[in-house]
């Protein structure tokens, strides 16, 4: 993995309203920090640009030492409504000094509001149940759970296997790396022959074939009949492009689970709650899955996730046996309700649909000027990525890919570090609260930088 440079060096300074820059970077005070850490934590944890967070506010995060970088990653994805949100702040003291600060599954009151949001939000009067977790990977694992419940109380023990997509992330324990498509992150696992198979995903660009009987001729090349299938499961856009499905792919992979009778599942952790310009991205295909999978932007702070489903599949489980200690947990389950609010009166989802074209275009010009190292440009709402790599290859280049990320970083655009396959991913996923002259600011960044490291 490329790693950054952690000798602080001279960077020109940087002073508008949305960044500031006035240290050497990374700055030599953190230093120590970054050092202790190493020492204290698994190397895991370490890998993305070397800012300390100190402070971070709408659309910008401020380190202790005076630098302002204008925020391209959302922490990763999270902060919809923006960071620091005063709202959120508010309702999560309202709890915290009542005080309420754990009830495990006894009720709440915010637990009634806050499942009973979501059923609206979805407006699919099919996914009436809603399930509090506390993180993504915790939904998809239990929604993976749910749907092959479900498929051997219908088809028998035969009817267990969960098809997912090459490529896909659906969270770090072991159901979700199973159902990953990665396969170096899968080699732990060693026996992966337990129910789990791949397909190729249709993204276009590394895979040519967008058509869907590309999806049935990989099941039968793996010898999975339709009848030994639970639950399909995939991200709405693969968060490595971001890639998205066409249109009447997604819509026959609906066709073909209800034919089968098998569990839909859209994971919507990343794209929920306005990312791509609809509250859910799987709106865009015109679809209806039987299980949603939601986390990050839910709450755009503390963590707090959910699946929301087709009650006949939700309540399979009695009383009890479907739970965790910190389902629905008070603090996380207020700042959630006072998030979506924020998302709802600010009009946020519209705001990233109307942002669509300019990042889109600005993107593109970027790569107009780049052709070799900028293999493509995957962009829909606010979620965007630049797919470097090796000239005149589909090959990714995360050297190249890390230059920019960067470069970015030293001029005060802060992005989390590359993704997706081989790292060649830059990712730009802005709060959804950006406004037009900001996102342009934060363009003009970006192809300052592209410049700069792949020249004119
Ligand atoms: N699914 C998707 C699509 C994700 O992007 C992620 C997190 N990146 C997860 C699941 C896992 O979420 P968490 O890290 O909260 O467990």
């Amino acid at each position: 993995m490329a790693t950054y440079c952690m000798d602080p060096r001279d960077v020109p300074g940087v002073d508008t309203a949305y960044r500031r820059i006035q240290t050497r970077l990374p700055v030599p005070e953190s230093l120590p920090m970054f050092a202790s850490l190493a020492e204290s934590e698994p190397r895991s944890m370490l890998g993305q640009p070397p800012v300390i967070w100190h402070r971070a506010e709408g659309i910008q995060v401020h380190d202790p030492w005076g630098n302002t970088w204008l925020d391209w990653s959302s922490g990763v994805l999270i902060t919809n409504a923006g960071h620091g949100r005063q709202e959120i702040t508010r309702a999560a003291q309202e709890v915290l000094e009542r005080p309420l600060h754990a009830t495990y599954v006894f009720i709440h009151e915010g637990r009634v509001q806050l499942t009973r949001l979501l059923r609206e939000l979805t407006s699919n009067p099919e996914a009436n149940r809603v399930f509090l977790v506390s993180t993504g990977s915790e939904a998809t694992e239990n929604a993976m759970k749910l749907a092959r419940t479900y498929g051997i109380q219908k088809g028998g023990r035969r009817k267990h296997v969960i098809v997912s997509f090459e490529g896909a992330f659906h969270g770090r324990t072991l159901g979700a790396q199973l159902a990953g498509g990665i396969d170096a992150l899968k080699e732990w696992i060693v026996k992966t022959d337990v129910g789990f198979v791949q397909v190729p995903f249709p993204d276009g660009f590394r895979n040519r074939d967008v058509s869907f009987e590309g999806f049935r001729l990989a099941l039968e090349a793996q010898n999975v009949e339709p009848q030994d299938v639970a639950g399909v499961i995939s991200e709405t856009y693969q968060g490595v492009g971001p890639n998205f499905f066409p249109t009447d792919y997604a819509q026959a992979l609906e066709s073909w689970c209800r034919e089968h009778d098998v569990v839909l599942i859209m994971d919507e952790v990343q794209s929920g709650f306005g990312r791509t310009g609809r509250m859910f991205a799987f709106e865009h295909y015109d679809i209806t899955p039987d299980l949603i999978c939601c986390g990050k932007g839910i709450s755009s702070s503390f963590p707090i996730a959910a699946v929301i489903g087709r009650a006949d599949i939700m309540d399979l489980y009695p009383p009890g046996s479907m739970t965790s200690t910190h389902s629905g947990s008070p603090v996380p389950t207020a700042a959630a309700i006072a998030n979506l609010k924020l998302i709802q009166d600010e009009q946020l989802v519209e705001n990233a649909a109307a942002l669509d074209v300019p990042l889109r275009d600005g993107l593109l010009a970027i790569q107009a000027a780049h052709p070799g190292p900028i293999g493509a440009v995957m962009s829909r709402g606010l979620v965007a990525g630049l797919l470097i790599v090796k000239p005149g290859t589909l090959e990714p280049d995360a050297e190249l890919a890390r230059d920019i990320n960067e470069r970015c970083f030293e001029k005060g655009l802060l992005m989390f570090a590359p993704v997706g396959l081989g790292g060649g991913c830059v990712k730009i996923a802005p709060p959804l609260t950006t406004p037009l002259d900001a996102l342009e600011e934060g363009i003009a960044v970006l192809a300052e930088a592209c410049e700069e490291i792949l020249g004119g």
